[in-house]
């Protein structure tokens, strides 16, 4: 119960406007894999043009290589859990389980097995007879799951799931849908705005703004090398800066960050999209994570702003010439700076990443 997807450049348009542009992907059988985007970006009705909520208005939809671009939702064996749950509030945990089962007819035996056996998956034995209404939160998005898994579909569909969660129950809760995907091997596909969650779970991400893929790769890819600025801001922190390029080697780029502060990095630490050959100018990505404090390469020297002890790490907010830059130093018990202080940075050479947009 498995089964490859595939968008062969898929666009929808609504109306005049632009809903999704020229999406084509491949999502493997068995993989977790994550649409990831600001408000708008075009996550859902890409989710939903693969549930056949949705009809392309170019482009072709293959399950497993099958063309179902022209099925209805009900003729794809999809399994779907909304961000609202869409449950139904009057009738019981079993009841609502047992619903995609009951439409489809099977024996009233064959329905209690199966609907058993989903309870036990989300860990909901004994509450078969609990109204929806009578549940927390966290077991009625479980229900939902179970709702979802207990046809067997050959790919499950996740919109934005935790949202509506506290933020413990949205942990346990986030363990627990990996946990189930990865015991089950079942193709999953999995819409969010939250990049922690897209990290955490995924095998891979694909990363969308305005209605067009921005990166497809595993989180480590997207984190470390991100294609464009967009992307190396939309996921994780960093410090985005513009440079002058002064000297290219086969293996170093020197940048000027003004006022003659020259930063030294890796040539093969930069964006695939960016050509060293054309650029003059470049964007740099600098995680906080990457500039350490007291002496080495890449020297800098700046007043701190602000400055935040989180028990796992010292965040610093430095001025160093024009720039403010986020800092993050492990905590291992060195002292903590404070505003006005002056301090030394440097940036090891594979910290720096080069973009060109
Ligand atoms: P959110 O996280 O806010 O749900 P999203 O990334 O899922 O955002 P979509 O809902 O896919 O974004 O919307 C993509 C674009 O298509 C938006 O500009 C949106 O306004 C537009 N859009 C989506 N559905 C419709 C519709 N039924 N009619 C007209 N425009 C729509």
């Amino acid at each position: 119960m498995m089964k490859s997807v595939r968008l062969d450049h898929v666009t929808k348009m609504f109306g005049k406007s632009i809903g999704v542009h020229d999406v084509d992907i491949q999502i493997n059988s068995g993989e977790f894999f994550t649409f990831l985007g600001p408000s708008g970006c075009g996550k859902t009705t890409t989710l939903r043009i693969i549930a056949g909520f949705y009809f392309p208005t170019k482009g072709k939809v293959y399950f497993d290589g099958d063309d179902v671009t022209g099925l209805k939702p009900n003729k794809r064996n999809i399994g779907m859990v909304f961000q609202n749950y869409a449950l139904f509030p009057h009738m019981t945990v079993f009841e609502n389980i047992a619903f995609g089962l009951e439409v489809r007819k099977l024996s009233k035996r064959e329905i209690k097995e199966k609907v058993e056996r989903a309870q036990k998956f989300v860990r909901l034995e004994g509450y078969g007879d609990r109204k929806i209404t009578e549940l927390s939160g966290g077991q009625q998005q479980r229900v939902a799951l179970a709702r979802a898994l207990v046809i067997e579909p050959d790919i499950l569909l996740l919109d934005e799931p935790l949202s509506n969660l506290d933020a413990k129950l949205r942990d346990e809760t986030r363990v627990e849908i990996k946990r189930l995907q990865v015991e089950l091997g079942i193709t999953t596909i999995y819409v969010t705005h939250d990049q922690h969650e897209a990290m955490a779970m995924s095998d891979r991400i694909m990363v969308m703004n305005q209605g067009k893929i921005q990166q497809i790769g595993t989180p480590q890819e997207i984190y470390n090398k991100p294609v464009n600025h967009f992307v190396a801001s939309f996921i994780g922190e960093t410090n985005i800066i513009k440079a002058d390029v002064i000297k290219v080697t086969d293996t170093h780029i020197t940048v000027d960050i003004g006022q003659g502060t020259l930063l030294t990095g890796l040539r093969e630490n930069s964006s695939p999209q960016l050509d060293f050959e054309k650029e003059k100018q470049v964007i740099l990505s600098i995680r906080p994570e990457m500039i350490n404090a007291g002496e080495g390469t890449n020297p800098l020297e700046g007043i701190i702003q602000l400055s935040e002890f989180t028990g796992m790490s010292i965040n610093y907010l430095v001025k160093a010439g024009d720039h403010e830059l986020k800092v993050m130093i492990v905590n291992a018990g060195t002292e903590v700076l404070g505003r006005g202080d002056s301090i030394k940075l440097h940036i090891p050479e594979s910290g720096i990443y080069f973009m060109s947009e």
